[in-house]
Order: structure tokens, then C-alpha cells, then sequence
């Protein structure tokens, strides 16, 4: 590491703060092998600190008209935008992805502020007139208080992007605890929502391990936690904040299939098979990582898939021309090849072990193809989160329904087919919660909300959308009637609507 070390520290009340917990990380750059920075680890006494801020700034944020939010984050989507470029080498340089994927990222996020501009909309509430004589009720929606997000490392950008601009726009306070392997982008956030106009004490970003996640989960006065990452993390942070009375939404792994039928236009199967299984290193939630072939179109389907495969540049995210960068650290790397070392009686069709990139320093493995995938072999069970596409032969459309329902995680799957009524079917039948038709990655745009079922979400909302608005308020009904002498008498029966 060079003498003038990058250091990220964490973000409260408006300014950067370093931490006084003396403990740290390392930012590797994952293209070189070699370590890029410090950040920060929060002690409990920072969190303590990032939540007394959002707890200060709150009386005053939620009594901001609402003209006055959207105005805000108006501003903040045009500095996004403006900013685009520095947002995505940033990722890139710390996550690894191609800045050109980078960019996607950065425009999936912008869609969300967008979203939350329309604040004043969503929050609209419903009125009954004449309820009773005289008696209107209504209902609205008022914000929780201090909220809390921790995000994971594969979208530093985008994921604190589907939380906290529709947080505060309902009018809560937010700390942010992002992925402490690429943390900077969280800061360059906090700097663009202050240029904005965003009162200080309103966004706060707290960096650091489970020791930060931990004291969150336990401090009285966060009051909801939004959370994306692994499902074993998921389920203990779902457990664990909803035991001290939090609302909590906690999106986890997954193990995304994607069935191709025999009667698909395969070319275009295997383009969206490709594109989807080995983008951002296959290290997305909604990657492909299994295609289900019915066996009559599997070889010819692999063939597709092997051109395709061999046609892919990988090296830095920041080179232009590259479509693939590495993974995010060394060891995540090795667990990914010891798929392929021992794959337990698949047959390894493509070994990015031995792909050029994979041999130097950087965190590299080349795409790689497993044929003859079944359930109960590790490389089809485990979330692999790499390079890694497995092929699973079955030899009926129930018998890959079977497998995909039967799957412990329920993120996203896809279909292909040209056959609107088998497609219709599977749209039916299949128990996943983001489902594609001929597109591979069924990302939600930012006016649904995005989640997945079994597995793959502890919670019952989901996230951004309207079920966000959702999440991060709550309902209050309003009964009312006016002073009217004429009609007021003493009645001590059980008040009736008619
Ligand atoms: P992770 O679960 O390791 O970490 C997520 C967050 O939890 C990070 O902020 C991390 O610091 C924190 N954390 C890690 N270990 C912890 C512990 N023991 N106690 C408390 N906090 C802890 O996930 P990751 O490796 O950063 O991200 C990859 C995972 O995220 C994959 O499983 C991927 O599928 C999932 N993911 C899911 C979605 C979705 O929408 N469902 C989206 C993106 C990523």
C-alpha cells in the first residue's frame, strides 16, 4: 500500500468522522490483488453517535413540507446524474465490475430516486366523508423515525439506492451501513445528498463489521432495518430485529433457474443465458446461475452457450473493452474454484480455472460451464455467487417445475419459450417471487417493488416501489366530527355507523 492511504470513515451529522475504535479494513483492489485503503470498523459508541444524529435531525425533517423532500430529492437525482461517471469508476475501482456495468447500476439507482420525487403522491392517504352523520374518517401514513439500511458489496451504489431515498422521503432519518469491502461510493452518496440540500443528521453512514450491525439491531431508537446480503445473515438480522420490536425486511441469497423450453429461439436463449450467468462475474442476486434444459435442446444449447463464452474479455473493470472484471476478494474467489476442483460427478465443460486472467494476482476466474448439475451436489445447492453457469437436464416441463419449486431460494427465474400459454403456466405455477418471460433478469423497474419468497426474503414487504412507501411509514385512521349542538346527546351504547 502506497504512504497516503485512502481512509473511509463514516458520515454523521453532516460531515466525515473518523472512528475512535482504532479498528479497521482492508479495500482491496480486487483487478491487482493489492489493498487500496482503510476503512473504518464503528465501534458501538460511533453507531451510538450516527443514531443520536438521526434521532436529532428527526422532529424537524418530518415537519419539512413535503413540497419541500421531493424539492430535495429532485436536486439529488440531478447531481446522480451529473455524477454518474465519478459513481461508476468509483464502484468499479472497488468492486471490480466493468464501469460500463457500473453505469447500469448507477441508472438502476437513479430510478428509485426518481420514484421517491413523487413523494408527495404516495403518501396521498383515503377519505371517507359521512362515515357516520357528521363523522368523516381518513387515513395517512406517517413516518417511523430513525431507520437503518446494511447493504451488501455487489451493488454498493444501487442497493442503498433502493432504501433510503423513499426512507426519507416519508420523512425518516436514515443510517446507512454499507458493505465494508467497497465502502467509499457510501460517502460519495452522503456528499451529493448534502450539496442537495439535505439537512444534516438526516442521512448518516456508519462503517464497519457485524460489531456496527449488532449494536443497530439492539439500539432502542432505530425503529425499522431494510437489509440485503446473505440468506444465513438475513435470517439471524430478520430474527434478531424483530425480537427487540423493529420492523425489519431482510432480502437474501439466491439460486436463479432459468428454463429453456424446445421450442425457444435458442440463439437468443443462449445470449441471455450467457449475458446473465458471467455479468458482474455472475456475483448478482438475480444472476442466472442454472439453465434447465429439456434434454432434447441441451446439447445444442451448450454449444451456443460454449461460443458464446469463449467470445467474453475479462480483465480490469476499468479498461475499456473488458465485459468481465474479478471477483470481490481472494477468498471468495478460491471458494468459487473449489466448485470446479470438486464437482461431484458433473462434468466441467468450461475450467475459468485455467482462463489467462485467472492466473495472476488480481481475484480472477474465468466463466465457467457444469453439465449434468443435479440437486444435492454442492455446485447446484450452494449460492456459488461466481463465474459459475450449471446445466440441469430434465426431460419434462413438470419435472423442471419440480426442481425450481423444490429450491430453497426463490429470487428470480425465467422462462423461454414462444409459447404464450405454457409461459402463462409457468407464470402460474412457479413459486418464485420475480419472474421473467423470455428476459432474463426480471429486475423490477422502481414503480413495482422488488423481493423474493422462501429463502430469498424474511419480511413481508418488499423493497422499493410502493411496498417501500409502505415499509418505511406507518397507517394512522383519523375518526372525526365538528362540534354541532343540534346533534350532540348522551349515548352510552357502542358507537355505530348507521
Ligand atoms: P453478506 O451477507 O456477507 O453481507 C451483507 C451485509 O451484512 C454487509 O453489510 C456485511 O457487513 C454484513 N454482515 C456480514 N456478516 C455479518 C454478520 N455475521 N453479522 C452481521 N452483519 C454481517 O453479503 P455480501 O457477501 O456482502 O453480498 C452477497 C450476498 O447478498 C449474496 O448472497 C447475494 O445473493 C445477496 N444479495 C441479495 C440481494 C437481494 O435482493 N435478494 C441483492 C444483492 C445481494
Amino acid at each position: 500500500m502506497s504512504a497516503a492511504i485512502k481512509r473511509t470513515s463514516h458520515w454523521i451529522g453532516g460531515q466525515i468522522v473518523a472512528s475512535a475504535s482504532g479498528q479497521f479494513g482492508t479495500i482491496w483492489n480486487p483487478a491487482t490483488g493489492e489493498g487500496q485503503g482503510q476503512v473504518d470498523f464503528a465501534s458501538t459508541a460511533d453507531v451510538d453517535a450516527a443514531v443520536a444524529a438521526a434521532k436529532a435531525a428527526y422532529p424537524e425533517w418530518r415537519a419539512t413540507a413535503l413540497s419541500r423532500r421531493a424539492e430535495i430529492l429532485f436536486r439529488f437525482r440531478e447531481l446522480v446524474d451529473a455524477n454518474r461517471q465519478a459513481i461508476a469508476q468509483l464502484v468499479s475501482l472497488e468492486h471490480g465490475k466493468t464501469v460500463a456495468d457500473a453505469m447500469g447500476e448507477v441508472a438502476r439507482g437513479l430510478e428509485n430516486i426518481e420514484f421517491a420525487c413523487g413523494i408527495p403522491n404516495l403518501l396521498k392517504g383515503g377519505y371517507s366523508e359521512q362515515a357516520s352523520r357528521g363523522v368523516d374518517v381518513y387515513q395517512i401514513r406517517q413516518p417511523l423515525g430513525v431507520v437503518a439500511g446494511i447493504t451488501p458489496f455487489n451493488f454498493p451504489a444501487m442497493v442503498p439506492m433502493w432504501m433510503f431515498p423513499n426512507a426519507i422521503g416519508c420523512g425518516n432519518t436514515f443510517v446507512l451501513k454499507p458493505s465494508e469491502k467497497d465502502p467509499s461510493v457510501s460517502l460519495l452518496l452522503a456528499e451529493l445528498l448534502k450539496k442537495a440540500g439535505l439537512p444534516d443528521g438526516v442521512f448518516n453512514v456508519i462503517q464497519g463489521d457485524r460489531v456496527a450491525v449488532e449494536r443497530l439491531l439492539e439500539h432502542p431508537d432505530i425503529k425499522a432495518i431494510s437489509f440485503v446480503g446473505s440468506t444465513p445473515i438475513a435470517r439471524s438480522i430478520y430474527e434478531a430485529g424483530t425480537r427487540n420490536g423493529k420492523r425489519v425486511q431482510a432480502l437474501g441469497g439466491a439460486k436463479n433457474h432459468m428454463l429453456v423450453l424446445p421450442d425457444a429461439d435458442l440463439n437468443m436463449a443462449a445470449d441471455a443465458a450467457v449475458s446473465a450467468a458471467f455479468g458482474s462475474a455472475g456475483e448478482r442476486c438475480m444472476a442466472i446461475s442454472i439453465v434447465v434444459a429439456i434434454d432434447s435442446v441441451a446439447d445444442p444449447l451448450i454449444a451456443a452457450i460454449q461460443e458464446r463464452m469463449a467470445a467474453i474479455q475479462i480483465g480490469p473493470g476499468q479498461t475499456p473493452g473488458m465485459d468481465m472484471g474479478p471477483l470481490i476478494t481472494k477468498v471468495h474467489r478460491d471458494k468459487v474454484a473449489s466448485y470446479l476442483a470438486d464437482p461431484e460427478g458433473a462434468t466441467v465443460v468450461v475450467d475459468g480455472r485455467e482462463h489467462p486472467a485467472a492466473q495472476g494476482e488480481g481475484f480472477f476466474l474465468g466463466t465457467s460451464l457444469m453439465d449434468h448439475v443435479k440437486p444435492g451436489m454442492r455446485c447446484y445447492d450452494d449460492e456459488i455467487f461466481g463465474p459459475v453457469l450449471g446445466i440441469v437436464r430434465v426431460q419434462t416441463y413438470q419435472g423442471a417445475l419440480a426442481i425450481i419449486n423444490a429450491n430453497p431460494y426463490a429470487n428470480g427465474t425465467a422462462i423461454f419459450t414462444r409459447d404464450g400459454g405454457v409461459a402463462r403456466q409457468f407464470q402460474f405455477d412457479v413459486e418464485v417471487g420475480m419472474v421473467g418471460i423470455n428476459v432474463p433478469i426480471p429486475v423490477p423497474v422502481s414503480y413495482y417493488s422488488f423481493g423474493g419468497w422462501k429463502g430469498s426474503l424474511f419480511g413481508d414487504l418488499h423493497m422499493y416501489g410502493p411496498e417501500g412507501v409502505q415499509f418505511y411509514t406507518r397507517g394512522k385512521v383519523v375518526t372525526s366530527r365538528w362540534p354541532d349542538p343540534a346533534t350532540s346527546s348522551v349515548n352510552l351504547g357502542f358507537p355505530q355507523s348507521r
